[in-house]
């Protein structure tokens, strides 16, 4: 019998595009045929990163369709992405479809789509072909999502998305504290883009009940009071996991693995990763007094900074400050983060917690410091803090800056608690916040499993 055929479509942003694709790999492993659909810039840009590091696995096929935008400048402003996917690409995904069920190979028998791009189920629907909506945040985000009529009829927000008044709210006790401030919604800069976007997350929530399936990159055990208030959300993050180490691919930018090498001659548990994941940016103060905290730590540190930042200030602000030594510091911009956050040398992760970094850093054990920026960041870091307690947060001051102060006085918590409880049981074995339990389990070493005795 041949292979079944599935068509994965990410939104075209980097934190959905690699998890995306690394599902394709793992249905791959399990004899799937894969047809990957990016949009024509997401398509190059991922096969010029695909270029250094060798091709993909043949069985998946990348292709792309048009995301309706003329040029660069365009895609800048805020909307209008989203707007033009909207309007070109469902009948452009449609007459891809058409043309390969009409060819010789295999036909697609179901779609995969990023749970924001409803209008790929309902293509998918339309045209009688099986589909599954894939979210790329904590389940969590979803479940907020889908309490948006209550949340409406509670008087929290108004119908445009708008918080009535500030406050805190916790959906379920192993949930993250949510401040009506912080809706993924909320946090853009002008009302009527907040519209748009409520608007099409209103929309897209009610599209995903409509799929076959609703899988999503998280755990049980990392979100179980999520998974039971939506039951119909799958996680399938473990699956995800297996893949990870290094044949992670959909990077759209190329990696810079020399340093792997700096890392391999670091001690142990000592550098501090510093990456902010594809989209956040910084101010130039801000850049400051996170390279003077860093220094003031007198840690060893590996910082992403990616060029692209900001018109290319990134590299204006690299240029008046480089790291003293190469072994207190060094500054690549673009990581192979899922081998970084697995190197023995590294002791803890200061991060925005896009949800991709926050699963990649609990999985590998390593403590977090939290800087979210905007989007299910907030959400993220209540995770990491509150409730499993596993990374700190920073205090900012009045404009929402973040001093160097306080920069190196929470890496020193962060790791002086660690070292604190590895001391008290020194020569019996460390104390971790979260270890990367899969590969613990399967380590010759490991003798016997105190559990809790959860699935
Ligand atoms: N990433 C990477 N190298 C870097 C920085 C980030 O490979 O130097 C990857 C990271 O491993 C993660 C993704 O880019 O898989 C970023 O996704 P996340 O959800 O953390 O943040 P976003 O970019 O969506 O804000």
């Amino acid at each position: 019998m041949a292979n079944p055929h599935v068509l994965v479509i990410p939104f075209p942003v980097q934190g959905h595009v690699i998890p995306l694709m690394e599902l394709a790999q793992c249905l791959v492993e399990h004899g799937f045929m894969i047809t990957f659909v990016n949009t024509e810039v997401t398509h190059e840009r991922v096969l010029d990163a695909l270029a250094d590091k060798g091709l993909l696995d043949d069985r998946i096929r990348l292709v792309a369709i048009p995301d309706g935008l003329e040029s660069e400048e365009e895609r800048k402003i805020p909307g209008k992405l989203a707007e033009a996917i909207y309007r070109v690409m469902p009948g452009k995904l449609e007459e891809l479809i058409r043309e390969i069920n009409a060819s010789e190979e295999e036909p697609i028998t179901c779609v995969i789509a990023d749970q924001g791009l409803g209008w790929a189920l309902e293509v998918a629907g339309k045209m009688g072909i099986r589909r599954a909506a894939f979210l790329t945040a904590a389940a969590a985000s979803l479940v907020l999502g889908f309490r948006i009529p209550c949340l409406i009829d509670d008087g929290i927000i108004d119908h445009d998305g708008t918080p009535i008044k500030k406050q805190t709210l916790q959906l379920a006790p192993t949930m993250p504290l949510m401040n009506t401030s912080d809706f993924v919604w909320a946090r853009v800069a002008n009302l009527a883009l907040q519209k748009i976007i409520f608007g099409a997350m209103v929309q897209n929530n009610r599209l995903v009940k409509l799929a076959d399936w609703l899988v999503c990159n998280s755990t049980y055990d990392l979100e179980p009071g999520a998974f039971d208030l939506a039951p119909e959300i799958k996680p399938i993050g473990p699956l995800l996991a297996s893949n990870r180490l290094g044949n992670s691919a959909g990077h759209f930018w190329m990696e810079d693995s020399t340093c792997l090498e700096w890392l391999d001659k670091q001690p142990p548990g000592s550098v501090i990763y510093v990456a902010f994941g594809s989209f956040a940016t910084f101010s130039k103060p801000q850049f400051e007094e996170l390279a003077l905290g860093l220094e003031l730590t007198n840690r060893p540190f590996l910082w992403v900074l990616r060029q692209d930042t900001k018109d290319g200030t990134n590299a204006t602000y690299v240029e008046g400050f480089q790291p003293k030594t190469a072994t207190q510091g060094q500054i690549v911009s673009w990581a192979p983060q899922q081998k970084v956050l697995s190197h023995p040398a590294i002791a803890c992760f200061l991060s925005h917690c896009g949800w991709n970094s926050t699963v990649e850093s609990v999985s590998n054990g390593v403590p977090m410091l939290c800087w979210p920026y905007f989007a299910d960041q907030f959400f993220n870091q209540s995770y990491i803090c509150d409730i499993w307690k596993v990374g700190l947060g920073f205090k900012r001051d009045a404009s929402g800056a973040i001093a160097h102060g306080e920069i190196k006085n929470k890496v020193d918590e962060l790791l002086g608690t660690m070292t604190h409880c590895t001391d008290r049981i020194q020569g019996r074995g460390p104390l971790v916040g979260w270890a990367p339990r899969q590969k613990v389990s399967s380590h010759p070493s490991v003798a016997c499993f105190l559990s809790h005795c959860g699935w």
